[in-house]
């Protein structure tokens, strides 16, 4: 997997302050999308193992209290993306107590695979659906267009 940017401390995707990854690769092409440099998997920079390490130590890092992570892009459930994804989800929810995790995807909830569909159990809310400009709304909390919902799937102590 490759990624765009990585903001170590962040308060705008998700609520609370929190660690967000916008990764490369996304199948989507919605109309008026705002990152379409993000469309190339192989564009951006390799997420490694010290990329994954590092956020693990961001949000477990007690100077600044992160209330999670969050995934977004690009598409963190394009298929090239999903075992790096589940692999970095199946850590923070190992290693990083307390951690929520958001993750914004251009698919909806109900036709991801069975692949995508294993990263469920490790997140708690998945926001789906394409950015669909005609129902665009700055209004929206965490959501770019109104056929998007904000899905709480699991609630993590
Ligand atoms: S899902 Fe997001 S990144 Fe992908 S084309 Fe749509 S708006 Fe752009």
């Amino acid at each position: 997997m490759n990624y765009h940017r990585y903001y170590q401390v962040d308060v705008i995707n998700g609520p609370g302050t929190r660690c967000t990854l916008f990764v490369a690769g996304c199948e989507h092409q919605c109309r008026g999308c705002y990152n379409q440099s993000t469309w190339d998997p192989r564009s951006g920079h390799l997420f490694d193992q010290s990329m994954e390490d590092q956020i693990i130590k961001d949000l477990n890092d007690s100077r600044i209290h992160r209330r999670g992570l969050s995934l977004s892009g690009g598409d963190p459930l394009f298929p090239g993306n999903v075992p790096a994804v589940l692999q970095l989800v199946k850590r923070v929810r190992q290693e990083c107590a307390g951690k929520d995790i958001w993750l914004w995807t251009g698919y909806k909830l109900g036709e991801l695979s069975a692949a995508q569909r294993a990263v469920l159990p490790y997140i708690d809310v998945l926001i789906d659906g394409k950015f669909e400009q005609s129902l665009a709304d700055p209004s929206l909390l965490y959501r770019g267009s109104s056929n998007q919902i904000v899905h709480h799937l699991h609630e993590h102590p």
